[in-house]
């Protein structure tokens, strides 16, 4: 059974890049995301004021929004025997879910629910400034194409950054990854916090010229970046966000994502206790996650997003190492 809240797939709130690693397993489960329109993505750059540096990436990743990709996958699913239940829900325990709609008695429980977190299994927020995520999606435009054409962006914030790339549809996908305080100072309003962004980095400025005046800006608050589950209760096979939140600017959550899945479903085949899973998945994730909170601790700071600017100028090979360090 695949419980999800959502009747119509939406288009989570996500940078819309899946890393090369990701594209290799959707392949395997028979889905290529240049089939799914997805944008090839061959380059990065990394942006820092007025410098930037451009580096390949290992191998292409794709521009892809969410609601390509997780409808591709829902209906995969559902064509392989999955059934489909749409309900909430509002809580998890050994043997339980609590729904909305009713109460779902499940001997084993793949828990996904990603960035929303459920009563009885709800992750830890200790950060003093904690990451929030903001997202808006720039119309099609030939100039904007033309610019963003074959990479992702990164323009690096004091305090965030912002992750650009096309997708499928040829809109720009901009997601921001930012303190909460850069929030408070803008009085709480996106809209006011992105034409100050716009404003003050002149780059990102430029990408932003073409943002309509009534554009909407998606939100998640307080993104548990760093962490990552040790345990878990009984039969509860924690995934993806439940598992590890790697930071964003990695683009590798989706392939953490992926890659619990199946390595969860590989143990309940063999019999593996979750706790056990738990264990041995949170022991894999925590070179990329940490290296990736290395990078974002360096990215969110003017002078630390400078060296990164320029050691992936004068030594790409330390930027390709970064790349491969922070895969799943
Ligand atoms: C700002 C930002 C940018 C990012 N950019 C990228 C990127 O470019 N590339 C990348 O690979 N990763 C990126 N990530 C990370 C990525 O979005 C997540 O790691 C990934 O989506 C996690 O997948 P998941 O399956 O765990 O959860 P999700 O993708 O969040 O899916 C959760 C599912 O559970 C359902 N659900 C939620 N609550 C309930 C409930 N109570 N009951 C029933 N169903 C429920 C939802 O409808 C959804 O279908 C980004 C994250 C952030 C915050």
């Amino acid at each position: 059974m695949l419980m999800d809240r959502d009747e119509v797939v939406g288009d989570a709130l996500c940078g819309g890049f899946l890393s090369w690693r990701s594209a290799e397993r959707l392949g395997v489960v028979g889905l290529h995301p240049r089939e799914l329109g997805g944008h090839a993505v061959t380059s990065l750059a990394l942006i820092a004021g007025e410098r930037e540096a451009t580096g390949p990436l290992p191998a292409p990743g794709y521009g892809l929004s969410r609601r390509a990709l997780d409808g591709a996958l829902r209906a995969r699913a559902v064509a392989d025997g999955a059934k489909l239940v749409i309900d909430r829900a509002r809580a998890v325990r050994p043997g339980m879910v609590e729904g909305e709609a009713r109460d779902r008695p499940a001997e084993t429980i793949f828990f996904a629910t990603g960035k929303h977190d459920v009563r009885g299994e709800a992750r830890p927020r200790e950060a003093k400034d904690p990451a929030l995520g903001l997202r808006v999606r720039l119309p099609a435009n030939q100039r904007l194409q033309e610019m963003l054409h074959g990479r992702i962006e990164l323009h690096l914030f004091d305090g965030g950054y912002a992750g650009i790339v096309l997708q499928e549809d040829g809109t720009a996908n901009v997601c921001l990854a930012l303190r909460k305080s850069l929030l408070a100072e803008a009085g709480g309003n996106p809209r006011a916090l992105l034409d100050r962004l716009a404003d003050e980095y002149s780059l990102f400025g430029e990408r932003m010229a073409s943002a309509p005046a009534d554009l909407a800006v998606d939100s998640v608050g307080s993104v548990p970046y760093g962490w990552i589950a040790r345990d878990t209760a009984p039969g509860i096979y924690r995934l993806g966000d439940q598992a590890a939140v790697i930071p964003s600017l990695a683009g590798e959550g989706m392939a953490i994502a992926m890659d619990s899945g199946e390595a969860a479903a590989r143990a309940w085949l063999d019999g593996e206790d979750a706790a056990t899973f738990q264990r041995r998945f949170a022991a894999r994730a925590l070179r990329p996650v940490r290296t990736a909170q290395l990078v974002w601790s360096l990215a969110e700071r003017t002078s630390g997003a400078r060296l990164l600017t320029a050691l992936t100028a004068s030594a790409p090979v330390l930027a390709r190492a970064a790349m491969a360090l922070t895969r799943i």
